[in-house]
C-alpha cells in the first residue's frame, strides 16, 4: 500500500443513492423453469465503484441491469474476480435474516486481496445486502421458511490491458430465487491426479472464479457419468479436501471405537473455509462433543488431513457412520457413496441407514436461519421504508 491509499475513501454503506425500478419483473413460481434457471434475478441490484485515486464511491441501488465494461477490462483477461454466496431467509416470525454475514464480508475482503482487488471494512457487506433486501424482500421473499440466494461479486473493471493491479473495481450484489434441492445421498467422483483444484501457495482458500473455470470440465464429465460432484483429492497420498462447492465431513469410529466427526484442516490453505463448515464444527463441539443427544452418542470433532485410503479402509471395516457435505448453496446434504478410480465406497452407515447426525446438525442450523431459535448468528434485517 502506497501513501496515497491513506486518503482513499472507505466502503461506507450508511448512505445510498437509490433508483427504483419502474418495470417490476415477474417473481418465478417455486419449481418453475425461471427458478430452475438460477438466473432470474430480483428487481434491483447494488453496485459500488472503486478507483485507486478516490477509493470507494457511494453505493447505489438500481434496477437490475446488464453491466457495461470495456473489452479490455482486467477481469476478462486476468481473472481479477471474487465472489460470495449467501442466503437471505424469511423466518417463521416474518423477519428477514442473514446467517453470520460478517464471516462472508471478511472472506470477500480476503478473496479480494488474494485477487489483487481492493479490500473493505467487512461489516459493510451485510448493510449492502440488507438495503437490497429492504427493497426487494417484501415482493420476492414473502413466505416464511423460504430463501433467496445472494451473490456479492467483485471484479477488476478498469480499461487497462497492461498486466497490473486493477486501478478500478466494481462490487455488486444480486439476489436470485434458488430451488431448494434436497438429495437423499450424493454420489461423489474422486478427482484423478491430472486435475488438481488447489495447491500449497495457491488460492484454494479464497472464493475466486479462477478456482472454478478450470474445474468445470471434470465436473461436467462426472455429471455425465451420473455423479453429483467431484470430491477433490490432493497429493501423492490422495488427501480428501472438499467436494464441489462444499466442504466434506465424515463420521466414523476410530480404531479404538470412538466416534469422530472428521473434516480437512484449514492450515494448508487447500480448502475454502466455509461458513457452514465452521458453524457445524462449532455447534457439534458445543452441543454434541461431551453429551449425547437422544440416542446419538457424542462426537469428537477432528480437523485433520484424511486420505481416501483411510475412508476405504473404514468402509471395509464397517466403521463409517455417516458422511455429508456443507455449504450455503446446497446446505447440509448426505453423501451416499464415493467412486475412487474403480472402487465404489459406500459412506452410508450399517444397513445403508443414516444414524441421524446429519439430520440433527441440519435442523440446528435451520432453526437459527429461520428464527426458530434466537441466536447471535442470525442477523435480522430491519424493515425498510417501502
Ligand atoms: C463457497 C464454497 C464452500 C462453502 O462455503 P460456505 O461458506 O459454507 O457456503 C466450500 N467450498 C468451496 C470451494 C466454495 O466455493
Amino acid at each position: 500500500m502506497g501513501s496515497i491509499s491513506q486518503h482513499l475513501a472507505e466502503l461506507d454503506a450508511s448512505n445510498f443513492k437509490v433508483t427504483r425500478s419502474t418495470t417490476l419483473r415477474d417473481v418465478p413460481l417455486p419449481g418453475s423453469p425461471e427458478e430452475l434457471s438460477h438466473s432470474h434475478c430480483t428487481d434491483h441490484m447494488v453496485t459500488v465503484r472503486w478507483t485507486d485515486t478516490n477509493g470507494w464511491e457511494t453505493p447505489e441501488v438500481k434496477p437490475y441491469q446488464n453491466l457495461s465494461i470495456p473489452p479490455t477490462a482486467s477481469c476478462l483477461h486476468y481473472a481479477t474476480e471474487c465472489f460470495e454466496g449467501m442466503k437471505v431467509y424469511r423466518g417463521y416470525d416474518g423477519k428477514l435474516r442473514l446467517f453470520r454475514p460478517d464471516c462472508n464480508g471478511q472472506r470477500l475482503s480476503n478473496s479480494a486481496q488474494r485477487s489483487s482487488l481492493p479490500v473493505f471494512k467487512f461489516d459493510q457487506l451485510k448493510k449492502l445486502v440488507a438495503k437490497l433486501m429492504q427493497i426487494d424482500g417484501p415482493r420476492w421473499l414473502p413466505n416464511p421458511g423460504t430463501f433467496l440466494y445472494i451473490r456479492p461479486t467483485m471484479i477488476g473493471n478498469g480499461p487497462h490491458l497492461g498486466v497490473q493491479v486493477p486501478k478500478e473495481a466494481l462490487l455488486f450484489v444480486i439476489a436470485v430465487p434458488w430451488p431448494d434441492i434436497s438429495s437423499k445421498g450424493l454420489r461423489l467422483y474422486a478427482s484423478t491426479p491430472d486435475t488438481i483444484r488447489a495447491w500449497p501457495g495457491g488460492f484454494g482458500y479464497a472464493k475466486l472464479g479462477a478456482n472454478y473455470g478450470p474445474s468445470l470440465q471434470a465436473h461436467g464429465q462426472a455429471k455425465a457419468m451420473g455423479f453429483d460432484q467431484i470430491l477433490w483429492l490432493f497429493g501423492e497420498d490422495r488427501q480428501v479436501t472438499e467436494a464441489g462447492a462444499s466442504n466434506f465431513f465424515i463420521i466414523w469410529r476410530d480404531a479404538s471405537g470412538k466416534l469422530e466427526l472428521v473434516t480437512a484442516p484449514l492450515e494448508n490453505q487447500l480448502i475454502l473455509p466455509g461458513v457452514t463448515r465452521r458453524s457445524v464444527l462449532e455447534l457439534v463441539s458445543e452441543r454434541l462433543s461431551t453429551q449425547s443427544v437422544g440416542s446419538l452418542e457424542p462426537l469428537k470433532v477432528v480437523e485433520r488431513t484424511l486420505t481416501i485410503a483411510e475412508i476405504e479402509k473404514a468402509a471395509e471395516e464397517g466403521r463409517i457412520v455417516e458422511s455429508f457435505v456443507s455449504g450455503t448453496a446446497y446446505f447440509i446434504t448426505p453423501v451416499a457413496m464415493i467412486r475412487n478410480v474403480n472402487t465404489d465406497i459406500s459412506t452410508l452407515g450399517p444397513n445403508g441407514e443414516s444414524a441421524g447426525y446429519t439430520t440433527l446438525i441440519k435442523s440446528w442450523l435451520e432453526h437459527i436461519m429461520f428464527g426458530k431459535e434466537q441466536h447471535e448468528w442470525g442477523y435480522v434485517i430491519e424493515d425498510g421504508e417501502n
